[in-house]
């Protein structure tokens, strides 16, 4: 039977928080999306609306009141924004919650030193849920852990430092053998488009039923070199690749809700498939 895919904006915030009127409309948290999948809930990146997340499902439930066997979380990469969310998530301290971190080469062990002390009064090893970390090649292919019906890929980004894109793939169960060609999802945050980059993440955004994009900049904002993108961009990659959907997050610090609510209506005549999200918005695909 088929299943969807409920999909939860909990932040939109680049570079750093903006918990402030005029701001809370759009959001005020950094970057974070889950996915929920009935025992597992994907989530892509740590910002600080990681942290509502986990104190929404503190108790480890789901939105229909079932139990999360476990969380998977999937970091673009570990530039503060997304990953703020850790200091604060009570599943952390959940026995019975399995939590996946995957990442690319070496984010273990920058991860174990931002949290932890001396930076941070406690560190993984006083976590009580069961954690596992996952390092990833750009350009590969991995299974969530539990997930066999779920498969994901990854794309190197071009962001100061580097960055992941994920595409997360369905699997049909078909005559005994899974096969891909279902839903999918494309996480595309903090990458700066040139022309090499714009056709290798149209052909990996191929056909996609959601592609999340690094709005950071609108049209001519854009600062070269930053390692982001414009919405403009988001619209014409979402037209390439020929995904069905694209959802707008990553704003800059310093677009409040009035300039967002400008960029949405503009965008919106452009390609009425584009979505600016917003804390709390909820896509079902
Ligand atoms: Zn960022
Ligand atoms: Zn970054």
């Amino acid at each position: 039977m088929e299943r969807k895919w409920r999909i939860t904006v909990w932040g939109v915030r680049g570079s750093a928080p903006r918990p402030e009127a005029g701001y809370l409309e759009y959001g005020g948290n950094t970057v974070c999306t889950s996915l929920e999948r009935k025992d597992d809930l994907v989530i892509l990146d740590g910002g600080s609306g990681l942290s509502c997340l986990g104190r929404k499902i503190g108790g480890g439930q789901s939105a229909d009141g079932a139990d999360f066997k476990r969380l998977h979380i999937l970091f673009s990469h570990l530039h503060l924004d997304h990953v703020m969310g850790l200091f604060q998530f009570p599943p952390f301290y959940r026995q019975e919650t399995e939590i996946h971190l995957y990442g690319g080469s070496g984010f273990q062990e920058k991860l174990e030193t931002l949290v932890g002390p001396p930076l941070w009064p406690v560190g993984f090893r006083e976590f009580r849920a069961k954690l596992a970390f996952h390092e990833l090649c750009p350009g590969g292919a991995f299974y969530l852990t539990g997930l066999k019906d779920l498969r994901g890929y990854t794309m190197e980004g071009n962001h100061p430092g580097g960055s992941l894109l994920y595409r997360l793939e369905e699997m049909t169960d078909e005559n005994g053998g899974y096969k891909t060609g279902g839903k999918s999802l494309v996480y595309g945050l903090d990458c700066e488009i040139n022309e090499v980059i714009f056709s290798a993440c149209a052909a990996f955004a191929k056909e996609s039923s959601l592609l999340i994009w690094d709005a950071g900049f609108a049209g001519e904002d854009l600062r070269p070199g930053w390692g982001h993108s414009t919405w403009q961009q988001g619209i014409a990659m979402r037209q390439a690749a020929g995904a069905e959907r694209v959802l707008m997050t990553h704003y800059n610090w310093a677009y409040s809700d009035t300039f967002l609510r400008r960029q949405e209506e503009l965008a919106g005549r452009m390609d009425p498939a584009c979505i600016f999200g917003r804390e709390g918005m909820v896509i079902t695909l």
